[in-house]
């Protein structure tokens, strides 16, 4: 990531308020670099990251790379290591909540314009529209921690979440 990194270190930091400096945090990881022939970005317990694309955008890159990176330490970091509740509707809660992070208010950060269009998967756009609001009031407070923001959301959200999930598959259930 180069320059990239060090514009983004910074900004990564202050907003999920990790230091990168503790034994999960700061841990080396293995990037498998496909061709962008098939695009894709995926993530493995405990330190694979794989990914193949072209910039769709500028800066598209790192910001998906950040986006892998915090599947790690956003995600399986807690259900590995804090025994947090893993189903479908938490994994979605915290998908959308990196979403945000990433491929929103990094994209912004890098290149200006806005939220919307949203970016990312399509299945979590209503999530994160769901979220959006809380997530505006965690931009401008201070000492973040996306930790407890996840918490707080899941309080707030979880069943709606579960909602969401039953809605899309009875829809699919309907359509056959
Ligand atoms: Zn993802």
């Amino acid at each position: 990531m180069g320059k990239n990194y060090t514009r983004t270190f910074a900004r990564m930091k202050e907003l999920t308020g990790f230091n990168f400096d503790d034994e999960y945090n700061s841990k080396k990881y293995r990037v498998f670099i496909n061709h962008p022939f098939t695009p894709s970005g995926f993530s493995c317990y405990p330190d694979v990251i794989g990914w193949a694309a072209e910039d769709r955008w500028p800066n598209y890159t790192t910001v998906y790379l950040w986006h892998e990176l915090m599947h790690h330490n956003v995600e399986f970091c807690r259900e590995c290591f804090q025994g947090r509740r893993n189903d479908e509707a938490w994994r979605r809660l915290n998908h959308a909540v990196i979403q945000l992070l990433t491929d929103s208010e990094l994209r912004v950060c890098f290149n200006g314009g806005s939220y919307h269009p949203w970016e990312g998967h399509p299945n979590l756009h209503k999530t994160m529209e769901l979220l959006l609001p809380e997530w505006r009031k965690y931009l401008t407070s201070e000492n973040k921690n996306i930790y407890a923001f996840v918490d707080r959301m899941e309080g707030l959200f979880y069943d709606k979440i579960v909602e969401f999930i039953n809605q899309e598959k009875s829809s699919v259930a309907t359509k056959g």
